[in-house]
């Protein structure tokens, strides 16, 4: 398989059998993010892609999800989405969905028609590292859109019934940001309809620009009890039936919850780490992350 530089997929697409389709990512500019720094983006050449299919094929001749790896394989051409979608079938008859990561930036060249042709040749589940849904804080992380071009890029996936995923990253807003990021990004995220939202606490990597800015004072982190805040918050006022998933590393305390159903629960959750557990030992644990995921 050609797997060159990073390769990363998200937890819940560990079931599905991955193929790298591009590698690095076409922006490469978030102020929070190291995954792809010294990895220039790559389209893989068709042949490669088709090798590899044959040799997952030979194993794995019944997979029935694929994951294309890289950061943003939805930033090809609809044109060349389509003609991988047709190859992996050719390969994988029993193929019945085919995953990916998607930024908003990747869905604005593609009309409505292109996105229901791509959801018949099994495109579906696109991983949206939307981080917030609140200005200030995407123009902060410099995450290259805005909340309106949000709502309408994905709405243009809910009418072609592709499936995404969001993140939320608590945190990213810095120190005394915390509630207006929660309750403005959830406002625009319950305008449209994630299958599921990711939650990601900030860390600060040294080979980030958040991280300089941090250093020279232009940004303050938030503490940790704020984001724990800032969860409840965003859980407060998200308006659509949804999961949460708060589980990965980067969170202090794991929890997942089914809204609107569990809401309640999960903020009672909340409050009780806030009531029992120091700042001083959510800190710890932060600074003793080394890396996502
Ligand atoms: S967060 Fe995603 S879009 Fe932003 S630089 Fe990192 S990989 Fe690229």
């Amino acid at each position: 398989m050609h797997f060159t530089g990073r390769t990363w997929r998200p937890p819940y697409e560990a079931g599905s059998f991955i193929i790298q389709a591009t590698s690095g990512c076409t922006h490469n500019q978030c102020r929070f993010c190291n995954l792809y720094k010294n990895e220039p983006f790559r389209l893989s050449p068709l042949e490669e892609f088709e090798e590899d299919l044959a040799e997952l094929a030979r194993y794995q001749p019944t997979a029935k999800r694929i994951f294309l790896t890289g950061a943003n394989p939805f930033a090809m051409r609809y044109e060349k989405l389509a003609e991988r979608a047709f190859l992996i079938h050719d390969y994988l008859a029993k193929c019945q969905t085919i995953a990916m990561f998607a930024s908003i930036r990747d869905i604005k060249d593609k009309k409505v028609w292109q996105l229901r042709r791509l959801r018949a040749l099994g495109i579906n589940g696109l991983s949206i590292g939307t981080e917030s849904g609140d200005d200030s804080t995407l123009q902060l992380a410099n995450k290259g859109y805005t909340s309106k071009e949000l709502i309408a890029q994905c709405r243009k996936l809910d009418e072609a019934g592709i499936e995404y995923y969001f993140v939320y990253m608590t945190g990213l807003a810095g120190s005394g940001n915390g509630r207006r990021n929660a309750i403005n990004s959830a406002k625009v995220f319950s305008k449209v309809n994630p299958r599921f939202i990711s939650i990601d606490s900030l860390t600060l990597f040294p080979d980030t620009a958040l991280y300089q800015m941090a250093q020279t004072g232009t940004f303050t982190p938030a503490g940790e009890t704020e984001r724990l805040r800032e969860l409840q918050l965003f859980a407060q006022h998200l308006q659509i039936r949804t999961h949460l998933f708060a589980n990965s590393i980067s969170n202090f305390y794991p929890i997942t919850a089914f809204l609107p159903k569990e809401r309640n629960k999960l903020i009672d959750e909340l409050q009780f780490i806030i009531d029992t557990v120091s700042e001083e030992e959510m800190l710890q644990y932060r600074t003793n992350l080394h890396a996502l995921g």
